[in-house]
């Protein structure tokens, strides 16, 4: 499945260069329909995309991964197209060199370090003005597509005040409490978590359908809505399944298109996008997945290269929040990395061991699902692990694709690594060189600070200050990667 997808990929790649370039002659900061003035422009739209987890080792591996290996050059990908460089992650001093998702996003949303954990927040647990409330309050449209929960850290950064990420429940009730002007926060929102939103205690769903939002809760009631509503789209319980278990292969780019459609408009909007679960794959330390999801996420950027083309008074922006799992392309001494084990699976992973216990024979399941033809030991090898426990066998196909690959792992958590930054558009240039992740936020306001001025009320909610700065010990308490890698 997936290297069907990766071919089309690299097709429509090789057709949108006979009108563009695709890499090498034209990058994507200059589509050849756009007029310089318009690309130093302040932009109408912005795009905020956030591939959660992506350091550069992930973006290498993915070029690596849909290399095509009988050219003796690596072909560029998407991301070569519209790098423009780098930025610095770490978070308010009280938390160290290591970010996590929360004060990252913190600060891309608002401009302004955190601790970790923080939600919109600043270290006096004050609520801080995020770039989304400021387009709210220019009366542009707002909007977010993602593929984890709605409320979880990244996309509750941009509308939400908590002083822990953790409190999910709580942050969803922001999502209708919190009002900019007495309008919310965002008008279309995509993504996962009807068990947030529909909850025993309080039914938000339902207050957004009141309110006038259209919901839905399936990809293809999405399709039904007409363009230009205010959308309330959930599509699981908590976050949407790994690209690899969805049924829709192109989930992130699906929403995104969709997003966009209920955004446009005169005033211009502010869309945030999150692959949100290359961090989990990270995590997880799942290479299959890492890169499953990265190409979800190429494919989307593919998609708003065409979209700032036929709308060159947009700016997307796409950087990470920090690097996950500490991914190294080749291990052990061995100078090799074998990605062509990876570009046949039909299910995740994790699913491949949940399932495989069920079956006759194990061995030629997991074959057969990876889509490898194994040697006799490599399926005893398999065999002999279909009866542990669940845990044990999803660390043994893990294992089984690291060793196939050569893929290394230091770490289940984050690392302090700085982080590309790409973009294009209207405005590109400003993200060009060595950036700290809050100057992604100073630019935006600044962008939005030119279109016409208007007066931002402050979100009322007052946020608790009663409670102590957890500490790094007590967030390992709370949330272990080990046992709950979705958690982070
Ligand atoms: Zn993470």
């Amino acid at each position: 499945m997936i290297k069907q997808f990766v071919r089309t990929s690299i097709l429509s790649c090789a057709s949108i260069a006979v009108l563009a370039g695709c890499g090498i002659t034209e990058s994507a900061h200059q589509p050849a329909n756009h007029n310089r003035a318009q690309l130093q422009g302040v932009p109408k739209n912005i795009i905020m995309v956030v591939a959660d987890g992506m350091g550069p080792a992930y973006t290498t591996a993915y070029r690596n991964y849909v290399d095509d290996p009988t050219t003796p050059n690596i072909e560029p990908v998407v991301f070569d197209d519209i790098l423009v460089g780098n930025a610095s992650t770490y978070p308010a001093q009280v938390s160290g060199y290591v970010t996590d998702s929360a004060a990252a996003a913190t600060a891309l949303a608002s401009g302004v370090k955190s601790y970790n954990g923080a939600i919109g927040v600043d270290v006096n647990k004050q609520p801080v003005n995020s770039v989304m409330y400021y387009a709210k309050s220019k009366s542009m449209r707002t909007g977010l597509a993602v593929t984890s929960q709605i409320v979880h850290a990244t996309p509750a950064s941009y509308i939400a005040h908590n002083e822990s990420r953790k409190n999910y429940n709580e942050i969803a009730d922001d999502f209708f409490d919190v009002r900019v002007n007495g309008e919310f926060v965002a008008d279309v929102m995509l993504g996962g978590g009807t068990s947030y939103f529909e909850r025993e205690d309080r039914d938000i769903l339902a207050q957004f359908i009141d309110a006038g939002y259209e919901y839905a809760d399936s990809y293809n009631r999405l399709a039904s809505v007409p363009a230009g509503s205010n959308v309330l789209g959930l599509f699981a319980p908590v976050a949407l399944p790994a690209v690899l278990d969805d049924k829709r292969k192109n989930r992130l780019k699906y929403l995104t298109k969709n997003a966009i459609k209920h955004l446009e408009n005169d005033n211009g909007f502010f869309l945030l996008v999150e692959a949100s679960q290359v961090d989990w794959a990270g995590h997880a330390n799942d290479i299959a997945s890492a890169m499953a999801e990265m190409h979800d996420l190429a494919i989307t950027m593919e998609y708003l290269r065409d979209y700032v083309e036929a709308n060159p008074d947009t700016l997307v922006v796409l950087t990470a929040d920090h690097s996950t799992g500490g991914l190294t392309i080749g291990a052990n001494g061995d100078y090799r990395w074998s990605p062509e084990h990876l570009k046949s699976l039909s299910a995740s992973v994790m699913t491949i061991a949940l399932e495989m216990a069920n079956e006759e024979n194990p061995g030629e399941f997991v074959a057969a699902k990876l889509g490898l033809s194994l040697t006799e030991q490599e399926l005893a090898t398999l065999n002999s692990i279909s009866n542990q426990d669940d845990k044990t066998r999803l660390s043994a196909v893990k294992t089984f694709l690291d060793t196939k690959t050569n893929t290394g792992w230091t770490t289940g958590g984050h690392t302090g690594v700085d982080v590309e930054v790409f973009a294009f558009g209207a405005g590109y240039q400003s993200f060009m060189g060595q950036i700290d992740n809050t100057d992604i936020a100073k630019k935006i306001f600044s962008f939005i600070d030119k279109k016409q001025p208007a007066k931002i009320a402050f979100p009322s909610k007052k946020v608790s200050t009663n409670i102590e700065l957890t500490s790094d010990e007590d967030d390992d308490e709370l949330c272990d990667f080990k046992e709950d890698w979705r958690c982070n």
